[in-house]
């Protein structure tokens, strides 16, 4: 397997060296928008270590990051009055993995409304920061 790059994007997000529209963080994990949203609330939930996916993970950095997905689940939940939340997880690109370092998908869902595309559209910052907002009043 490819050793992790502690270059990647979201090594860059933790480091402060590139912006990120952040709604939790704690002393293991940060979540934060993603900016390309594939419902208004997906956010992703990221462990501070480096690893390139689950397939290398810390199994102690899994159990605090978990634990912080539910956190974010329930809240995009009440924020967005969404009636189920998808959780997604991807390790390499045959998966579909894109940035490699361990993130999880949390987005809220509504019956019937369809998911935009995965790593589709830039979306406006204006709309990640109010998002972001109603996920820091429910937390
Ligand atoms: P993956 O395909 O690796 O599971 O998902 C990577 C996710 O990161 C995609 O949903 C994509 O929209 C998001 N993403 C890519 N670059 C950035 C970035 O610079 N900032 C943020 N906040 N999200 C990003």
């Amino acid at each position: 397997m490819t050793a992790y790059d502690p270059n990647n994007i979201f090594a860059k997000i933790l480091k402060g060296e590139i912006p990120s529209t952040r709604v939790y963080e704690d002393e293991h994990t940060i979540a934060f928008m993603d900016v390309m949203p594939q419902a208004p609330g997906h956010v992703l939930v990221i462990p501070r270590d480096g690893s390139r996916n689950i397939l290398d993970a810390d199994p102690a950095v899994l159990q605090n990051t978990i634990v912080v997905v539910q956190k974010l689940a329930v809240a995009v939940k009440e924020a967005f009055d969404a009636d189920g939340v998808y959780v997604a997880q991807f390790n390499e690109p045959a998966a579909g993995q894109t940035v490699f370092h361990l993130h999880f998908h949390v987005i809220p869902r509504h019956e019937g409304a369809a998911l935009k595309p995965h790593s589709g559209t830039m979306e406006n910052f204006d709309v990640l920061a109010a998002n972001a907002e109603k996920i820091k009043a429910v937390l």
